[in-house]
């Protein structure tokens, strides 16, 4: 696999030093020549700006940027001047997503689903932007069933996403499952497996419930074992992480997604120990 189908997501940092961090994290994980850096954004639009200004950065450092879009809560109009904004910073792709409705936020807004966003960005931008979607192997918590959240799912590629990067996932089977119903589907759009490092247990089981990325029981229980043994955790997450990693390539997965939570060391550890 080139390095070129590697590609890493941050958060808009909120603070002075957070900027600083961040710039030293993607400096690192520059020197893998991703195909792009993504950043997140708030729902509701409420790291605006600091997604811009750091996908600006990112521009800046010569590489692709990749700002997430998401569109629940937010009207038309307000979607249509950030993707002016991001054409007037020299962004070509986007990663279009619903998002969650920020707890208080009363009202869905203007759009109520993904790919609603898709057509909107189509529509308004033709085929300016490369959309990426977000595609979920072990169903998002919200689909009424699986099969549901299939038929959803092709929804934003008919609407004209170009590929796909998945949530989590620590179980390579129901990745392949998903791309062969996916195939059966005659969806073509590449779909890239979402990665997420283990660094801390506590933090990843929080993440996990609240997303429905399942933890395996024999991963949840050795994890849990260690306890406060980050050590332990970091070595047994790397191992299972990069094993991962390696039966998604084998098995076909065009590429991989690192969700790096701002940090470069542990997506840096799996790359090499596959070797890449
Ligand atoms: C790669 C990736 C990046 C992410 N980045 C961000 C981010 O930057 N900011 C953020 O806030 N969140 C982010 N998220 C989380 C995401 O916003 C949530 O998972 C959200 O709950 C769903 O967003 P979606 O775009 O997948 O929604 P959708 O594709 O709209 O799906 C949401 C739910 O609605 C159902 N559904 C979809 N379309 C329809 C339809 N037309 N009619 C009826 N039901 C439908 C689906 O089955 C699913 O259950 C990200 C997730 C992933 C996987």
């Amino acid at each position: 696999m080139s390095n070129s189908h590697i590609s890493f997501e941050f958060f808009p940092p909120q603070t002075a030093e957070g900027v600083e961090k961040l710039g030293l994290a993607r400096r690192a994980l520059a020197a893998r020549n991703p195909e792009f850096f993504s950043v997140t954004f708030g729902a509701g639009g409420s790291t605006r700006d600091r997604t811009l200004e750091a996908v600006r950065e990112i521009k800046a450092e010569g590489f692709e940027a990749a700002p997430h879009l998401s569109c629940v809560g937010s009207t038309r109009e307000n979607i249509g001047s950030i993707l002016s904004t991001y054409r007037e910073a020299g962004i070509r792709r986007i990663v279009a997503l619903r998002g969650d409705l920020p707890s208080g936020m009363a009202t869905a807004g203007e759009f109520l689903y993904a790919n609603e966003l898709v057509e909107f960005i189509r529509k308004e931008t033709g085929d300016h932007f490369h959309l990426e979607v977000a595609a979920y192997p072990e169903v998002h918590p919200q689909a009424k069933s699986a099969r549901d959240d299939l038929l959803n799912f092709r929804k934003k590629i008919d609407a004209g996403a170009n590929s796909a990067i998945t949530q989590y996932f620590y179980n390579a089977d129901s990745y392949f499952h998903f791309v062969d119903e996916c195939g059966k589907l005659g969806i073509k759009a590449p779909i890239v497996p979402g990665i997420m490092p283990i660094v801390r247990y506590s933090q990843l089981a929080r993440f996990s419930d609240a997303c429905g990325a399942e933890i395996p029981r024999w991963m949840r229980k050795t994890l849990e074992g260690y306890g406060d043994d980050s050590e332990s955790v970091q070595a047994f997450g790397l191992d299972a992480v990069a094993r991962l990693c390696e039966r998604l390539l084998a098995g076909g997965a065009p590429g991989l997604h690192f969700y790096t939570l701002n940090q470069a060391k542990p997506s840096i550890a799996i790359l090499e120990r596959m070797g890449l």
